[in-house]
C-alpha cells in the first residue's frame, strides 16, 4: 500500500476544512485534504452570518467568493402568524464588525472554496474516505479507501477533522456524547419564487423565518438566480398530520402558512424534498493528541440562527493557529484555548436556540417597544458576534434575555392597569 506523508491531514472539504487547510497552508507546511464525496456536493446551511466573513478572509477565500456573485445579506426578518414582524439589520449592530455576508447554495459555495484552496497549493482529494486513524503520539498513519475500492495511507503529524455530520473521529474513538436538546426534523427544498419581489413578500437580502406555532418554524432563503430555499423545522410529530410524498407534505406544511402559502403557491420545487433529522450532537472533547475537531463535528445545536458555517469557520481559524504553534513546538493548552473558546461561542447561542422553542424571543422580538440598543445587542448575537465580553446579551446571554421578559412583562401590567 503506497504511503504518503504530510504534515497536516485535513478530513473533510467544508468550509471548516478548507479554512484551516488554507490557514495552515499559509504558514508553510504541507497539508491535503481528504474528501468522501465528488464536489460539487449538496449539503444544507446556505445563509451565513457576518462573523463569518473573518475567517474567509483570513483564509484568503472572499476574492473568489465574490467573483461568484452569491446573494449578498444585510439581515434577518422573522415574521409571525400575526404578521408582527422584526427585522435586524446588521449595519445596526452592537459589537463592530462585518455588517453583511452572502446567503449561497452550498453545492457552489463549497466548491468555490475547495478550488480556492487548491489553487494555494494544498491537495483536495476527493471520493477518499478516511476509513481508519492509527495514533502514535501526536503522529498518526490514516487508511483512506478510494471510489474503485483501493486503499492508500497518508502519514501526518496532525489532523484537522472538519467531517461534518460524517463525525469521523469522535466514531472511531468514542467521543460522541448525545445532545440534551430534542430531537427535530427538517423538511425543506428549492423552490422556483417567482413572486418573490413583485408581491413584495421580502427582500432577497435577508432571511425570512416564519414563526409558524409553537415550536415550528420556517426558513426561506433567498438565492441570486431567482430560487430561494425554503425549509420547515418541527419536532418530528409536527410532520405526520401532512400525507402522501415528500413534495405534497412539504406543499401541505407552505399551504397552513399564512406568510408564504400565496408566494409558493404552485411554483416549481427544484428537487424533490429532503428530510433531515436529528443533527443536534456533542463530544466529549474537541481535541486529543495529534488532532483537533473543527466545525459541525464538535457540537451543532440547531439551524434556527444559521450558525453552523460560522462556527465551523472560527473553529477551524482558532484550530489552524493553535496546530501552526504546536508544529513550531510551542505548548498549547488545548482545553482553554480551544474547546473554552469554542464554547463561549456554541454556549451563547444555545441561550437563544433555547429561548426561541420556549417562546421566550418571540417575546422580545415580536413586542412593540424595542429599545433601540437592546435590539442593537441581540443584533450581533444574530450577526454571529457571539464572543463579544462587552455584550451582555452575550457575556451574561440567559440573565440578559430573562431580565428582558421581566421588563416587557412589567410593561404590559402597567399599560393594561
Ligand atoms: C436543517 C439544517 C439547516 C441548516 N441551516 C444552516 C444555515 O442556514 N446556515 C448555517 O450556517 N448552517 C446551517 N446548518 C448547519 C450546516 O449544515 C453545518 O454547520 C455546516 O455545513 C458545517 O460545516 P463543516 O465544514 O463543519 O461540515 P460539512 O459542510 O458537513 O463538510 C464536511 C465534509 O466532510 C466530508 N466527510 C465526511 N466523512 C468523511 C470521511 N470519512 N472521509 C472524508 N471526508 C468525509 C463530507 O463529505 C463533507 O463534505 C444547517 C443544518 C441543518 C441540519
Amino acid at each position: 500500500m503506497s504511503v504518503e506523508q504530510v504534515d497536516v491531514l485535513v478530513i473533510g472539504a467544508g468550509p471548516s476544512g478548507t479554512v484551516a487547510a488554507s490557514i495552515i497552508n499559509k504558514a508553510g507546511y504541507k497539508v491535503k485534504i481528504v474528501e468522501k464525496m465528488q464536489f460539487p456536493r449538496f449539503v444544507i446551511g446556505e445563509s451565513l452570518l457576518p462573523k463569518c466573513m473573518e475567517p474567509l478572509e483570513e483564509a484568503g477565500f472572499l476574492p473568489y467568493i465574490q467573483a461568484k456573485g452569491f446573494q449578498e445579506k444585510f439581515g434577518a426578518k422573522f415574521v409571525n402568524a400575526d404578521k408582527q414582524i422584526m427585522d435586524f439589520n446588521f449595519s445596526d449592530q452592537f459589537t463592530k464588525g462585518w455588517t453583511h455576508t452572502w446567503q449561497v447554495k452550498r453545492a457552489d459555495f463549497d466548491h468555490t472554496l475547495a478550488m480556492a484552496v487548491e489553487e494555494m497549493g494544498v491537495a483536495v482529494e476527493y471520493q477518499t474516505t478516511v476509513t481508519k486513524i492509527v495514533f502514535e503520539g501526536t503522529d498518526s498513519l490514516t487508511t483512506v479507501t478510494k471510489a474503485d475500492g483501493s486503499e492508500k495511507q497518508i502519514k501526518a503529524r496532525f489532523i484537522v477533522d472538519g467531517s461534518g455530520y460524517g463525525r469521523v473521529i469522535p466514531k472511531m474513538f468514542g467521543l460522541e456524547r448525545e445532545s440534551n436538546l430534542p430531537p427535530r426534523k427538517a423538511l425543506f427544498t428549492h423552490i422556483r419564487d417567482v413572486r418573490r419581489l413583485d408581491m413584495n413578500y421580502t427582500e432577497p437580502n435577508r432571511i425570512l423565518i416564519v414563526d409558524h406555532s409553537p415550536g415550528v418554524w420556517v426558513w426561506c432563503i433567498p438565492f441570486s438566480d431567482g430560487i430561494t430555499s425554503c425549509g420547515f423545522v418541527a419536532e418530528p410529530s409536527f410532520f405526520d398530520s401532512f400525507t402522501g410524498t415528500p413534495e405534497e407534505q412539504l406543499r401541505a406544511a407552505i399551504a397552513s402558512d399564512p406568510n408564504i402559502a400565496e408566494r409558493f403557491e404552485g411554483c416549481e420545487f427544484m428537487f424533490e424534498p429532503r428530510i433531515l433529522q436529528s443533527w443536534s450532537s456533542t463530544c466529549d472533547s474537541f481535541y486529543g493528541d495529534g488532532f483537533v475537531l473543527t466545525g459541525n463535528v464538535t457540537e451543532f445545536l440547531d439551524p434556527i440562527f444559521s450558525s453552523g458555517v460560522t462556527l465551523a469557520t472560527v473553529s477551524a481559524q482558532r484550530a489552524a493557529h493553535l496546530v501552526i504553534r504546536q508544529l513550531q513546538g510551542e505548548k498549547v493548552d488545548w482545553q482553554k484555548e480551544y474547546m473554552d473558546e469554542c464554547m463561549i461561542g456554541v454556549n451563547a447561542f444555545r441561550t437563544y436556540v433555547m429561548a426561541w422553542y420556549d417562546g421566550r424571543l418571540q417575546k422580545i422580538f415580536f413586542n412593540e417597544q424595542r429599545p433601540h440598543d437592546i435590539v442593537a445587542k441581540i443584533c450581533s448575537v444574530l450577526a454571529g458576534y457571539v464572543w463579544d465580553q462587552n455584550n451582555p446579551f452575550v457575556k451574561d446571554s440567559e440573565a440578559s434575555v430573562n431580565r428582558l421578559i421581566r421588563l416587557i412583562e412589567l410593561n404590559k401590567q402597567i399599560t393594561s392597569a
